[in-house]
């Protein structure tokens, strides 16, 4: 049952439409750059609320439901990017949660709750042998990069175009680069994604394009001796849902077993949310590390990296240095078990899996019966809607550049007044929790069907 009573927000009208007042958004926006760079937390969070010249400022959630600080109610698919996979506010994790707040949050100790957390981790994911935490998946790449240095004892790694793994030094390279700036296919470029970046660093990453096998091959030959590590998006969540060709993940566990490379899956994304396993247990190929954060804390911050026992004994003797004060704390530890029990249920991962097709199915017969140019690309936990010139899958990064990110902005616009909030980001995706209610599925079908009429 939804509770809409509460003291932060005033009424609970369903999307944006009918009512002009946003003014407590506005009011806290005009606060927050007075003494937030920006008036924001994190780069992504700009404020790009369609045609809003600031962004919603959300006061509260609960189950798949959020609610703006002016009381307008939104059905929610941005869910933290995919983190609340449980929804907001799931009632036994809040009973667990306020438990372990008695019981005390962090001590800076050992505690058993990471240890069961990483039972579980290690009995879900093909790949894990040896769990380290971390607080953020930008932590979490690090923490993989180094390991797989120092077990290699080579420096470069190799990462792909459009590929997002987070914005510190390490890999926050050629993110979004511009098609004048990018080089030649099969020579990509490596550009730093913000000012502030050592060139030394950047010079450390060799860029390939996805899904390209001719000119992947030419770049490990040209490479060959030099890379530690290969680290991929095995569906790239923040392309608007690339999904690797059939037989593309085997290509790259064989030439990284060929060529002596540690394969990294940033499953940052796709970890416990495209299956119990992940990516890797959906497709099955195996890398040597994966990465998680996201939907392994259900709104908590805790990431994780995990691999083979002969990578991560490295850190476990302590010759790759891995630290942090807040890894697997209790309060963190504790949400994360709830979530993943959870999510190894099968009708937790059935009931994410029937939402999302049905809303996929929904926009894409509407592609199809309005004869559009346009696609919806990723697996039913997570995908995307593209509007492009042909109306096929994007392979690469650089097919993002023939993409209408105008109409997807208008198609968002519409969404967001109705109710249904999504990523404003043409190139991120929906995420779905098992919150979802058939109610709230139908409401965000009958959503989208008007979108579509309404931009056509
Ligand atoms: N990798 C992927 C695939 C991501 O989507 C993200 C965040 O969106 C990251 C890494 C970085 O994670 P964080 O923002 O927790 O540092």
């Amino acid at each position: 049952m939804l509770k809409t009573n509460f003291a932060n927000t005033r009424s609970s009208e369903l999307g944006l439409a009918g009512s002009k007042d946003l003014d407590a958004s506005r009011n806290w926006f005009d606060r927050a750059k007075k003494v937030l760079a920006g008036g924001i937390s994190s780069s992504a969070r700009s404020t790009t609320t369609g045609d809003l010249p600031f962004p919603l400022y959300i006061a509260r959630g609960l189950g798949p439901r959020i609610w703006d600080a002016d009381g307008h109610q939104f059905i929610d698919y941005l869910l933290s990017y995919g983190a609340c996979i449980l929804g907001h506010g799931n009632p036994e994790l809040v009973e667990i949660l306020q438990h372990q707040l008695d019981l005390g949050t962090m001590f800076g100790t050992c505690n058993t709750l990471e240890v069961e957390l990483a039972e579980q981790i290690c009995q879900m994911v093909p790949c894990a042998e040896l769990v380290r935490y971390a607080n953020s998946g930008s932590e979490a790449i690090q923490g993989a990069i180094r390991a797989a240095r120092g077990y290699t004892g080579k420096n470069k790694i190799l990462k792909f175009e459009g590929h997002y793994h987070g914005w510190v030094d390490v890999l926050a390279i050629s993110n979004r680069p511009g098609e004048a700036e990018s080089g030649p296919i099969d020579a990509p470029r490596s550009l730093a994604h913000s000012k502030g970046m050592p060139d030394s660093i950047v010079r450390e990453v060799v860029i390939a394009p996805w899904n390209d096998p001719e000119h992947l091959t030419h770049i490990l030959d040209r490479h060959d001796g030099e890379l530690a590590a290969m680290i991929c998006e095995p569906i790239v969540a923040n392309n608007a849902c690339v999904m690797p060709q059939p037989g593309y993940l085997e290509f790259l566990r064989s030439q990284c077993d060929r060529r002596g490379i540690v394969l990294i899956y940033d499953e940052i994304c796709t970890g416990f949310r495209t299956s119990p396993g992940g990516a890797q247990d959906l497709f099955g190929v195996i890398p040597d590390i994966a990465t998680y954060s996201k939907a392994i804390g259900g709104g908590l911050p805790i990431a994780a990296f995990a691999g083979k026992r002969k990578i991560m004994d490295l850190i476990g003797a302590n010759t790759v240095k891995h630290g942090g004060t807040y890894n697997g704390s209790p309060l963190c530890a504790a949400s994360a078990l709830h979530v993943l029990r959870k999510l190894n249920q099968p009708d937790t991962q059935a009931r994410i899996a029937k939402t999302g097709q049905t809303i996929a199915d929904t926009i894409k017969k509407e592609i199809h019966d309005r004869k559009l140019s346009a696609v919806v690309q990723g697996v039913s936990a997570m995908f995307q809607l593209v509007f492009n010139s042909d109306g096929r899958p994007l392979q690469q990064y650089r097919d993002v550049h023939r993409t209408d990110q105008k109409k997807y902005a208008a198609f968002r616009q519409s969404l967001l007044e109705q109710g249904i909030h999504i990523n404003s980001s043409g190139l991120a995706c929906w995420f779905i929790s098992a919150a979802h209610t058939d109610e709230d599925v139908e409401i965000t079908c009958r959503a989208v069907r008007n979108a579509f009429a309404e931009i056509a």
